[in-house]
């Protein structure tokens, strides 16, 4: 049995409020929201996260992203919108069928994207982006 819960949500046998639906996917709003309208993108086809999703419904999703974000900010009056997609517990995945967040930003909200920067040679830079294209 598949009990996976974004699985149910886009199957209708869980509950969700959804906001827009296609063939391929469901929008619906976070049950757990980190902003007022943070919405979900869900494929209906089940994708563990972004490793395994062929570049058709990619390609789709983001698209679909674009509508659901101008919608968004129309009827929001948000200041902005993080555009967030995690993978892997350590990124902080916690529903393992991949779903991009739309996150409206607020201005003096308290959502935090900090991070230090870190150093690296112009020659650790340049291995890196050689190894990264070379499985591409
Ligand atoms: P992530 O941490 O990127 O895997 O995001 C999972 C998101 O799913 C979190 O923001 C949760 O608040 C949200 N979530 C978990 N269960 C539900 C649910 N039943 N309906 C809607 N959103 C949910
Ligand atoms: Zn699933």
């Amino acid at each position: 049995m598949n009990e996976c819960i974004f699985c149910k949500i886009c199957a209708g046998e869980m509950e969700s409020n959804t906001i827009f639906e296609t063939n391929d996917f469901k929008v619906i709003l976070d049950k757990f929201p980190a902003a007022k309208g943070h919405a979900l993108i869900i494929p209906k086809e089940h994708f563990d996260d972004i490793y395994g999703m062929d570049s058709e419904t990619a390609g789709k999703l983001f698209a679909l992203a674009t509508v659901v974000a101008r919608s968004m900010k129309k009827v929001l009056n948000c200041d902005g919108l993080n555009v967030l997609q995690n993978n892997g517990e350590v990124a902080g995945q916690t529903v393992n069928h991949f779903h991009m967040h739309l996150i409206p930003r607020y201005k003096g909200d308290d959502f935090d994207f900090k991070w230090t920067t870190k150093k690296f040679s112009e020659e650790e830079f340049a291995s890196l982006s050689e190894m990264i294209a070379k499985e591409i």
